[in-house]
């Protein structure tokens, strides 16, 4: 989607992945597919660019080093290697006053006894790195869970946090560009299945201080980081409508997919125009929006039926070019317009029913 939004304004890209064929490199000019390891070949990479950026938050410190030697890289190295681990990320945001769920550093089956005293119960123990999607999470919900939640992390380094019962989950989509300024899409509403996003829709339904201190608090996460892109804070909104902050996406964010379309530059737009160091552009609504997911289920019973889907004319496909539909699999999304956010999320809904139920 990154590229797709370059190659309109006329940049070339070249991409570089660990894997063949992917969505990026069916319209990248040039796709290099080798190790994030391979330091002799991210140099050669790095040597052939302008600029360097990323849509996926887990690229080695090393690797991103390596390209740095030889071209700017946005976001910096530091802020990748901060978010891509859930310690780094939790302390960085607690050390600079952002608020977070309670939580603490697991390295021992001790360490979780004494944490889980510490914290109560339910809890959630996640591993410190390479976590998204509910992937590496264990909910503890007695004593007597925390033997298999701790052997299911495997050894790796982990972090328990207190469960968080909230009325609803929001994230502020931003960038900011490369003297200092920010752009905001407002807050997004975002409903989970099984851990993963479902169904995004904004203007998120929230007071007006909500509003407000969900969009400071992403503006002064991004100035904190300096952060050049587009990037992502992920809240959950206690039932006494407090925020807090979940996790950072140093990235085009699945919620802020709703921006194509009804805003004049989405949220990959930014992210080219701040890389290359455009001014960013408008992120008004110029229609409530809404997005919902299209994962390898979809597929269950066959071809999905486009046309069905595509029967409302307010509603777009967006189908990311990947060859296995597995479940949990994020294949694609719907998004669509109303005249209110919920008239949007219905209208994006109903769609994907009638993808799994039309025979037409
Ligand atoms: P994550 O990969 O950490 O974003 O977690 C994925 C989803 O799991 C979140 O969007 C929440 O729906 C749920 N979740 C994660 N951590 C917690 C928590 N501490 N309390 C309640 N729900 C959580």
């Amino acid at each position: 989607m990154f590229t797709l939004e370059a190659r309109k304004m006329g940049y070339r890209v070249h991409t570089f992945s660990p894997d063949r064929d992917t969505p990026t490199g069916h319209v990248a000019d040039v796709e290099t597919s080798a190790s994030y390891d391979d330091l002799d070949r991210v140099r050669e990479f790095a040597r052939s660019v302008d600029v360097v950026t990323f849509e996926f938050e887990n690229v080695p410190s090393k690797t991103v080093e390596a390209a740095a030697e030889f071209v700017d890289v946005h976001p910096k190295g530091e802020i990748l290697h901060t978010t891509q681990n859930r310690l780094r990320e939790k302390t960085f945001l607690s050390d600079n006053g952002f608020p977070v769920t309670p939580f603490r550093h697991i390295k021992s089956i001790d360490d979780l006894y004494r944490a889980a005293d510490a914290l109560g119960y339910p809890s959630v123990l996640k591993t410190a790195g390479f976590g998204y999607d509910g992937k590496g999470q264990a909910k503890i919900r007695a004593h007597s869970d925390l033997d298999e939640a701790f052997a299911a992390m495997n050894g790796n380094d982990s972090v328990l946090e207190a469960f968080v019962a909230f009325a609803k989950e929001v994230s502020v989509v931003c960038a900011r560009d490369q003297d200092g300024n920010l752009a905001h899409y407002g807050v997004i509403e975002n409903e989970h299945a099984n851990h993963i996003l479902d169904v995004s829709f904004a203007p998120a339904m929230v007071s007006e201080t909500v509003y407000r201190d969900a969009v400071e608090i992403t503006r002064n996460v991004a100035d904190a980081f300096g952060y050049v892109g587009t990037m992502c804070v992920e809240f959950f909104l206690t039932t006494d409508d407090k925020l807090l902050v979940n996790e950072i996406a140093p990235r085009p964010h699945n919620s802020g997919h709703l921006t194509f379309g009804p805003c004049v530059a989405s949220q990959f737009e930014q992210q080219v125009r701040a890389v290359c160091g455009l001014p960013l552009g408008s992120t008004e609504f110029y229609r409530s929006a809404a997005m919902a997911n299209l994962l390898g289920e979809v597929w269950a019973n066959g071809e999905p039926k486009w046309s069905a889907a595509l029967a409302d004319p307010n509603v777009k496909l967006h189908l990311y070019g990947k060859a296995d539909p597995k479940p949990g699999r994020k294949m694609g999304h719907l998004t669509g317009t109303g005249v209110t956010a919920e008239e949007a999320a219905s209208a994006v809904r109903a769609a994907r029913e009638r993808l799994k139920t039309s025979n037409k």
